[in-house]
């Protein structure tokens, strides 16, 4: 899979301790909607990043080699923009025969990816983190991912 880069162990985006994936591309429409330049975009920088591609097989390897890590988040930048990619890699650690959750930061809200969620429903255990970050909104606890969001009208929910 393409990414910009991958955090061996996440502590901030779930409940759980994470590998957490860097997806490579986003068309900055929680800073374009809000009228506001893409730099107030947390994950901005990443933009600039080299996209390196990493074989689903090492990702799992890296995963399955680390003890402390029980989930994989997939964030910013865009992972929607890489479905069929992404698919490819939950479809690596499940034919592997782990169960563990995948957690999907996307800023689209459910009515705008029906398709998407729907190959995403194919695989059991997958939490999607719905909404677009909208700055200046107030933070919202979480209870399925067990963290705060940034925006309160962002929502994680398990569709499988
Ligand atoms: S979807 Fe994520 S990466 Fe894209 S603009 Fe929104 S917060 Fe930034």
């Amino acid at each position: 899979m393409r990414v910009k880069g991958v955090i061996e162990e996440d502590f901030l985006n779930f409940r759980e301790p994470a590998m957490f994936i860097n997806t490579c591309f986003c068309d900055f429409k929680c800073c374009t909607e809000s009228g506001l330049d893409v730099g107030v975009c947390q994950n901005a920088p990443l933009a600039q990043a080299p996209i390196k591609d990493i074989p689903d097989d090492v990702l799992f390897q890296h995963f399955m080699g680390n003890p402390i890590t029980k989930a994989v988040v997939v964030g910013g930048l865009e992972p929607i923009m890489q479905v069929g990619e992404l698919a490819e890699l939950i479809f690596t650690f499940r034919r592997n025969g782990c169960q563990a959750p995948f957690v999907i930061y996307t800023g689209y809200y459910p009515e705008e990816i029906e398709d998407e969620v729907a190959l995403l429903k194919q695989f059991c255990n997958i939490i999607v983190k719905f909404g677009r970050f909208i700055p200046n909104k107030p933070h919202r606890f979480d209870e399925t991912l067990g963290i705060e969001l940034a925006s309160d009208n962002q929502y994680a929910e398990r569709i499988s």
